[in-house]
């Protein structure tokens, strides 16, 4: 039987600032939700810091208007319970006034994906807050490539034929489909900067969906930069897919990612467990694991993928990690570049300033460059 499984995700308003919904808006959501649970086989509601989940399993395929209305009607009750609550940026992923067919461009994230439904399906969701798609290149790649963090990659006959990636160009809103093995150092210089490039997607070679990732809102709004969507990302595992722990212990090294407070520094990504909310300690990076089984569209779980006790280990380096690069303060590369920053105006007035301060050096050559300079081998 074709299943499709619809995370849909939005940030709708936060209590006293950017840390968690309320359980008015959570509420709110959940009632639009089962008042339409007709369309759909079965679903669950949770958060990541300030960011909402709806996980939905139905059979309209993905990009289905019904269903991306659905998700956006709740998100906008959501929203209006967050005013009533003097929420804090209630409404904040609702872009536009209306719905018009698609939540895609319209600020929610979207990770789906139809397939044909295993006898006994094993999937997991990552919801991460505090940082942006990029995040996930790191974790995909010791996932897919990275035979060190996945055996897998080795003795399953599935993956190491390698799988189809597409990587999408975040300035640009371009897509790039790659080929593992013949693509590997390519796809690794992409991957290397995760503010440009972003995974989207990954097949395996006979065209069967592995994983969705939320880049569609990147995708729609080109020109300006939009890179920091908290990010959701949906990942098939078990028999020719990486194992449960194969996807979940690559989030085991917390690596430093792009976000954290006013979306302007490098902080690591710390595993939490399911319906954290965001830390108050500079609100450092956060991801959770949402891991279910699913026979005929019913979901057993979510199992909280984060809650066993060797992730206290794992987040206590996350903690130590984020506390020493924020020692350093407003130095980079404890912020990021200036074209990252979220809350980049200010910045830019301080630059108008020093502009105005320059004036040219007296005594230095104006001589003309050497032409046909070469880097040396
Ligand atoms: P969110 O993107 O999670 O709303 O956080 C915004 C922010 O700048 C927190 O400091
Ligand atoms: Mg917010
Ligand atoms: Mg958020």
């Amino acid at each position: 039987m074709k299943i499709t499984v619809s995370v849909i995700k939005a940030d709708v308003g936060g209590v006293g600032g950017h840390t968690k919904p309320s359980d008015g808006l959570i509420e709110a959501i959940r009632n639009t939700v089962k008042n339409s649970a007709d369309l759909l086989i079965d679903y669950y509601i949770g958060y990541c810091g300030d960011d909402t989940h709806i996980v939905m399993t139905h059979t309209h395929g993905v990009d289905n208007q019904q269903i991306h209305k659905l998700a956006w009607d709740a998100f906008m009750a959501g929203t209006q319970v967050a005013k009533d609550e003097g929420l804090y940026g209630a409404g904040q992923d609702l872009l536009k006034d209306s719905f018009s067919g698609n939540v895609k461009g319209m600020g929610p994230g979207v990770a789906e994906m139809e397939f044909e439904e295993r006898p006994n399906e094993a999937f997991t969701v990552f919801a991460a807050d505090k940082t942006e798609p990029g995040a996930f290149n790191y974790p995909i790649y010791r996932m897919f490539v990275d035979a060190l963090s996945n055996t897998g990659l080795i003795v399953n006959k599935s993956l190491a034929a390698g799988v189809t990636m597409h990587i999408m160009d975040v300035e640009k809103a371009q897509i790039a489909e790659l080929h593992l093995w013949e693509d590997k150092p390519t796809i690794e210089a992409a991957l290397m900067y995760p503010g440009r490039y972003v995974v989207d997607s990954v097949y395996t070679k006979d065209g069967e969906p592995i994983l969705d990732a939320s880049t569609d809102r990147l995708h729609n709004i080109a020109g300006t930069y939009v890179g920091k969507d908290d990010p959701i990302c949906l990942v098939r595992t078990q028999k020719n897919f990486p194992a449960t722990e194969e996807v979940g212990s690559v989030f085991n090294n917390p690596h430093y990612v792009a976000g954290n407070t006013r979306g302007s520094h490098n902080m690591p990504l710390m595993p939490v467990k399911l319906n954290s909310a965001a830390t108050i300690n500079f609100c450092i990076p956060i991801v959770e694991a949402l891991v279910f089984s699913m026979h005929n569209g019913k979901l057993t779980g979510p199992f909280d993928g984060f809650s066993t006790p060797d992730w206290d280990y794992i987040r206590e380096i996350a903690t130590k990690k984020a506390m020493a690069i924020r020692s350093q303060g407003f130095i980079h590369p404890a912020t990021l570049v200036p074209s990252e920053l979220e809350y980049a105006e200010g910045y830019r007035a301080r630059m108008d300033v020093l502009e105005t301060k320059m004036k040219p050096m007296e005594g230095t050559s104006s001589g003309e460059k050497k032409e046909n300079y070469e880097d040396p081998d």
